[in-house]
């Protein structure tokens, strides 16, 4: 028989509220209803105690409690853990937990595999089969909050979508998420700890600076010349520089944040002056920094990092050029859970 029950975690609290209502009972009900699935992240009707017998039956009648289970974890030498995480229908998707000495950060995913087709990064290989639900993507975060308390004594500190898929092409369930990660009866966390990782879709950015996000911007950039940026992301012949860059100027205008960079230099792709200077140049046009990452290395690429002596020329010219730059070491390597490595390799 087909499984006619709704999954409760797709409504919002008024909608809840609403279900209560159209049956006769006080609205306030819903409302603990709501607190049992956010704030104590229960899974089942049964263990809501101050609801009634009845009551718990005609939830049970009406609805079911999705989630997702960690099916597996590795935890790498360096301390990170990646999780593989189980949907409802099978479908796997990774978050890993990253510790440093002061924070603990969560990197979740939005979709499963992604529609975008990045040469350099393994989870374009997987294609995108479907987006994740608001619930999906906040059950990643407690999930990997529950296991910073765990195994390093303290709660997260930061969360930043750079998981599998494209968070920009899942905006409204990101955005929920997000809502419930930053709700007091959620996890309460502050915005300002939250990072959106996005390949850069111009009209999406806008949109989220005309619906006041509180979050940070980062920006998978990577060429700053529209010829070598094509090569290497396909998909930016859709979305221009010049059209990323204004998008990203409004951005600024409206939330005053500046924007991160980030960048891979590879060699024979952009380990020329021209396009440090291209880079430079299209810094200059917004409040921004950079953060140089390293290239993880997927299957079957012929890609390779440049040099370190290409990387220093980049860090010494971006600062000669008062352009704020990091250059980040990846975690997770030897377990594949550093950027663009996840691609349900367990
Ligand atoms: N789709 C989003 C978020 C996921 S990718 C985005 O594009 O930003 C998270 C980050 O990892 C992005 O900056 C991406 O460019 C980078 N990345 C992808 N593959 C990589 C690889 N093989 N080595 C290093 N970084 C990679």
């Amino acid at each position: 028989m087909k499984n006619t029950k709704k999954d409760i975690r797709v409504l919002s609290r008024k909608e809840i509220q609403d279900f209560f209502l159209s049956h006769n009972i006080p609205s306030f009900k819903g409302n603990q209803v709501y607190q049992w699935l956010w704030k104590k992240g229960v899974h089942d009707f049964d263990l809501m105690t101050n609801l009634s017998l009845e009551h718990r039956i005609l939830l049970n009648t009406y609805f079911e409690i999705n989630h997702i289970n960690i099916d597996f974890q590795q935890r790498s030498t360096d301390g990170t853990i990646k999780n593989a995480v189980k949907l409802h229908d099978q479908f796997i998707v990774e978050s890993v937990l990253i510790p440093t000495s002061k924070r603990t950060t969560a990197c979740v995913s939005s979709q499963v595999g992604c529609s975008l087709d990045c040469v350099f990064c393994a989870t374009a290989a997987l294609k995108r089969m479907r987006n994740l639900n608001a619930d999906e993507i906040y059950d990643q975060v407690v999930a990997m909050d529950k296991q910073s308390k765990l195994y390093f004594k303290r709660s997260l500190s930061n969360i930043v979508f750079m998981g599998m898929g494209e968070p920009l092409l899942n905006y409204k369930n990101v955005l929920l998420a997000i809502d419930k990660i930053t709700d007091p009866d959620g996890l309460a966390m502050s915005p300002r700890r939250i990072t959106l990782s996005t390949s850069g879709i111009p009209k999406m950015i806008k949109k989220m600076a005309d619906d006041k996000v509180k979050f940070d911007l980062a920006v998978s950039l990577h060429s700053a010349r529209q010829e070598v940026r094509e090569k290497i992301m396909p998909f930016a012949n859709k979305f221009p520089l010049n059209d990323l860059s204004k998008s990203l100027a409004y951005w600024y205008q409206y939330t005053k944040k500046q924007i991160t960079f980030e960048y891979v230099i590879w060699e024979g792709v952009n380990d020329k002056k021209e396009d440090i200077q291209a880079l430079i140049k299209f810094c200059h046009q917004i409040p921004s920094k950079v953060n140089l990452i390293q290239y993880n290395p997927i299957d079957n690429s012929l890609m390779k990092e440049a040099s370190e002596e290409i990387i220093e020329s980049y860090l010494k010219a971006l600062t000669q050029s008062k352009i704020k730059v990091t250059y980040r070491r990846s975690r997770g390597e030897d377990i594949a859970a550093a950027c663009g490595q996840l691609a349900n390799k367990l």
